[in-house]
């Protein structure tokens, strides 16, 4: 299997070749033709296996197919995970991915100064990646909107839980749209998991590697 027969534009092609991937991953390839029909997914995948490509490639690919202007404060897809280190990781990865497109990617975490990220939210983004404890802080201070987020990404949702962001994704997962592609990965399966899979995905797909 390459990248091409998983469905994937010209565009992102040469983006993917241009970070040196020759080959899809198994998570990859088993979860990027799901992703780009629109179906919920819930992935169980350790982090080292791919999955930020996994769902990041077939999530700029929608967004591209759909250009539309993000609204002030707002952005078009809301992806979540439990660190800084994570979201850092996360954001640089999508980053690389983007060039070259007019998809523009913001991130936000905790520990930092809030100040400039109330800036950067201001115009608005297409893909906003955030710890959720500091995105909660910014909804409070309305510098971000959340209800166009019409894809919604939990990573490593088993950590965010053990970090006691339960509550943080409840009142998240109220403010994004309700008409929207909801994609959970985590590396555990335990019951709390499974009930939020149950949740907040319709009809998910079930990929594991
Ligand atoms: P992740 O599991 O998403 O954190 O990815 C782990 C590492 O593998 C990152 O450095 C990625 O850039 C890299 N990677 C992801 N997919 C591929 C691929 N298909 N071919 C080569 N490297 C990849």
């Amino acid at each position: 299997t390459d990248f091409k027969s998983l469905g994937l534009s010209e565009q992102l092609l040469k983006a993917i070749e241009a970070n040196g991937y020759e080959t899809p991953t198994p998570i990859q390839r088993d979860a990027i033709p799901y992703i780009l029909k629109g179906e919920d997914l819930m992935g169980l995948a350790q982090t080292g296996t791919g999955k930020t490509a996994a769902f990041g490639l077939p999530l700029i690919e929608q967004l591209l197919s759909n250009p539309k202007a993000p609204a002030l404060k707002g952005t078009r897809a809301l992806i979540l995970a439990p660190t800084r280190e994570l979201v850092n990781q996360i954001a640089q990865n999508l980053i690389s991915f983007v060039r070259g497109t007019p998809i523009r990617v913001a991130s936000v975490v905790g520990g930092v100064s809030i100040n400039g990220q109330i800036k950067r939210l201001a115009r608005g983004t297409d893909i906003l990646v955030a710890t959720p404890g500091r995105l909660l802080d910014l909804v409070d201070r309305e510098a971000v909107r959340l209800n166009s987020a019409s894809f919604l990404v939990l990573d490593e949702a088993d950590q965010m839980l053990d970090l006691g962001f339960i509550h943080a994704l409840r009142k998240i997962s109220g403010l994004v749209a309700k008409e929207r592609q909801t994609l959970l990965f985590s590396a555990t399966m335990p019951k709390q998991i499974a009930d939020l899979a149950k949740s907040y995905l319709k009809d998910p797909v079930r990929v594991e590697v």
